[in-house]
């Protein structure tokens, strides 16, 4: 029996290790972290029913490689669609931008430009190439068929907000393809994304592959006749196949045999980190039952998204509690990866008593901070050309993240199509 060893076991390495085992392989997942999920993961806690991502996660009804999967492992039945309410900043207020009737009412718009919003978004949408999108900005594309007035109070403050100063240079494409993939419904897995994680996990499990919690691998290297060495807790493993899904940087870091134009190209590449402060409070925040506000980040909102978790899930889920994340895309040397929760609750709270007057500190039960450094890759103009292969220059050692399923968004639907669409190159590799 040939062997394959992955090398994480978030969505990505989960669902390799899926496909790897249908295809005959004996497979082990060596995971650092003591539950699978990665990125997307998330904890329970003693008073709630559900568990709660670290970071904001949900899916997308077009998200269909995911949904299929989860057809296919039998857990489909537990995904659950919603259409939480999503807001727009607008001179000192929040209004819905979600839907043709929020358009329609948004008072920041002319009749003109509600029009002109409503066709621009309709002709991007049915746009099937996005190839020739890749050559111009999404910067200047936005601003040019939006108009001023629709790009300034829309698109701009999430570009800037997403991707700092490297804003006006992200391609099109991939603007194209956020508007090509998302859905006003949002799904989620009944009990949380770590429900769906952990139920992934049995399911791997009665199929006989290997999940190796708690172990992180320190080494990879080629072996005489294209086979592979992992070495994990000091010990060298022989493998067939290994698949990697951490981070580029954390694979240049973990091979050394990887020649330097290759790491070049790794280090060249740029992304952007995250911070999320979780807050579980005492009252709703939102009197409107908004589930996502996307804030002008200033000083006076001096981060990019709040999410009321508890205004798309029931709190009943969370002993009563009310889940409320404020994040940002931060790159990681930003003074925020150095405060304290406490420290970013001072910074943060004026901002939540601008959306209600009421709130107080002490509404705050509890709180959780939750950092990551790799979180959002960053595209620039013709990146199709800059992307990393699936194939390394090291045989029989794939590489499988976040950075290569542009032009999509990152998002766990395309870590399972990635997988999917690599598997010919993974097996037919000699
Ligand atoms: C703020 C935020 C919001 C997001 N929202 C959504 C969303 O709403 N919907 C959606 O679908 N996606 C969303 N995503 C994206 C989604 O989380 C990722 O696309 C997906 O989780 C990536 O999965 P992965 O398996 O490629 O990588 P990861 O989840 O990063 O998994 C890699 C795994 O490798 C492990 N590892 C690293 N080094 C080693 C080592 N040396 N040895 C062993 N193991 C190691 C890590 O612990 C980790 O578990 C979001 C991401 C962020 C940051």
């Amino acid at each position: 029996m040939k062997k394959a060893a992955i090398i994480g076991a978030g969505i990505g390495g989960l669902a390799a290790a899926h496909e790897l085992e249908k295809q005959g392989y004996e497979v082990t997942i060596y995971e650092k972290g003591k539950n699978a999920g990665g990125l997307a993961g998330g904890f329970y806690h003693e008073n709630w029913d559900w568990s709660v991502e670290f970071f904001y996660h949900h899916w997308f009804q077009s998200d269909k490689a995911i949904l299929n999967l989860m057809k296919e492992l039998g857990l489909r039945d537990k995904v659950r669609f919603f259409r939480p309410k999503t807001v727009m900043y607008h001179q000192g207020g929040f209004s819905p931008l979600d839907s043709a009737g929020a358009v329609l009412t948004f008072p920041g718009f002319s009749f003109f430009e509600k029009m002109r919003f409503g066709f621009v978004t309709v002709y991007i949408r049915y746009l099937a190439n996005w190839h020739t999108l890749e050559n111009c900005t999404a910067h200047a594309w936005l601003l040019k068929y939006y108009g001023e007035k629709i790009y300034r109070i829309n698109f701009e403050p999430m570009l800037h907000g997403k991707f700092g100063e490297y804003y006006q240079q992200v391609p099109m494409s991939w603007f194209w393809a956020r508007f090509k993939a998302r859905s006003s419904m949002l799904g989620t897995y009944v009990g949380g994304f770590q429900a769906f994680f952990d139920d992934f996990v049995k399911k791997l499990i009665e199929k006989d592959v290997s999940i190796q919690f708690n172990s992180s691998v320190e080494k990879i290297a080629q072996y005489a006749g294209n086979k592979v060495t992992v070495q994990v807790n000091n010990q060298e493993i022989l493998y067939d196949k290994v698949l990697v899904t951490t981070s580029p940087v954390s694979f240049a870091a973990l091979t050394p045999d990887l020649p330097k134009e290759y790491k070049q190209k790794i280090f060249q590449s740029k992304s952007i980190g995250a911070i999320v402060l979780l807050l579980s409070i005492t009252h709703p925040l939102s009197k409107e039952k908004y589930y996502w506000y996307n804030l002008p980040k200033s000083k006076e909102f001096p981060f990019l998204s709040l999410v009321e978790h508890t205004n798309f899930l029931s709190p009943d889920n969370f002993g009563g509690n009310h889940l409320l994340y404020c994040g940002d895309y931060l790159p990681p040397d930003h003074e925020y990866f150095n405060l304290s929760k406490e420290e970013l609750i001072d910074r943060f709270t004026p901002s939540l008593q601008k959306i209600n007057r009421d709130f107080k500190k002490d509404w705050i039960k509890e709180s959780w901070l939750f950092k990551q450094s790799y979180a959002q890759p960053i595209p620039f103009l013709n990146h199709s050309k800059n992307i990393l292969g699936i194939k390394t220059p090291l045989k029989n050692v794939f590489l499988i993240t976040m950075s290569q399923v542009y032009p999509w968004d990152r998002g766990t639907n395309y870590a399972v199509e990635l997988v999917e669409k690599s598997l010919d190159e993974i097996l037919t590799e000699d």
